[in-house]
């Protein structure tokens, strides 16, 4: 038996993270400022920091809410469903990586197509989502967009897409590759008709999905700070063996030079699609045909 024993003190540890001295629900910490913000300041914000304005990752529920008039968003092509066409396994099987994203995000895949009004103006409208495998865009991703594009040519409505995606899905290798060329030849198709398609950019826009239709618009729109680029920066500075700007690839910078049409603020991005619409808006079939 030892003489002495090592006294066990027991002192109080305080964290020096500020998330976990906050009681969860409460307040919530900004990403960008580290701001410590109100809970219910932060969702009357629309996720937005009332300190720096870093607008942070929002809901497809809470988006479909805030861009569409109530009640009018009705879902289409929810039976185009995955399958497993190439048989992938990496750490796990494909068919187990989409039911745990299906668990996870709530929707049956990576977009969630349909018609909506916004403020009275019918359109055909897409949302990505980003908790579904990254917003990946593999077949059903490309066909759903796809058909609802045809739709949206066909009823003569606005196409907007809120985009949000890190490219396409690995997982479906080169049948993820051709909806580039599928959804790119509708919206190819839609513009000859004369009529409008709006993008919208949110963090990221990237990949796959940025060099097809996300980039195609008649106007395309991103949110402050949002990621727009094919490869990430760390590839192509290795590539091009040069520095890159420190704002390269932020919607401002991409403002800049020529990329993009507007960077608009969430809360302002329903008005601004009105306006949009309203000066876009494709005349009805009858007037056409006279
Ligand atoms: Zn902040």
């Amino acid at each position: 038996m030892a003489w002495f024993k090592k006294q066990k003190y027991t002192t109080l540890q305080f964290s020096t993270k500020k998330s976990e001295r906050i009681p969860e629900g409460l307040f919530v910490k900004c990403e960008s400022c580290y701001a410590v913000i109100l809970a219910s300041e932060f969702e009357k914000n629309l996720m937005v920091c009332p300190e720096c304005g870093h607008h942070h990752k929002f809901p497809v529920n809470k988006r479909i809410a805030l861009l569409t008039d109530e009640g009018s968003f009705s879902k289409m092509f929810e039976e185009i469903r995955p399958t497993d066409p190439l048989g992938f396994v990496d750490s796990k099987k494909y068919p187990d990586r989409i039911k745990a994203a299906q668990e996870k995000s709530g929707f049956s895949e990576a977009v969630v197509t349909g018609t909506a009004t916004i403020n009275g103006h019918p359109v055909a409208i897409g949302f990505m989502v980003f908790d579904f495998i990254g917003g990946s865009m593999g077949s059903v991703v490309g066909e759903r967009i796809t058909r609802l594009i045809e739709y949206a040519t066909e009823h003569r409505l606005p196409v907007i897409m809120i985009n949000c995606s890190g490219g396409a899905r690995m997982q479906e290798g080169i049948l993820s590759l051709m909806q580039m060329a599928k959804t790119s030849g509708a919206c190819a198709r839609h513009a000859m008709a004369g009529l409008p398609y709006i993008s919208v950019l949110t963090d990221p826009s990237t990949a796959g999905v940025m060099a097809s239709y996300a980039s195609l618009g008649d106007v395309c729109i991103a949110e402050p700070e949002t990621l727009i680029g094919f490869a990430g920066p760390r590839v192509i500075q290795q590539t091009i063996n040069q520095i890159l700007p420190k704002d390269f690839q932020q919607a401002d910078f991409v403002l800049k030079h020529g990329f993009l049409d507007m960077v608009v603020s969430r809360a302002e991005m329903k008005d601004t699609l009105t306006k949009l619409i309203e000066y876009m808006e494709p005349a009805p079939i009858a007037e056409t045909k006279k």
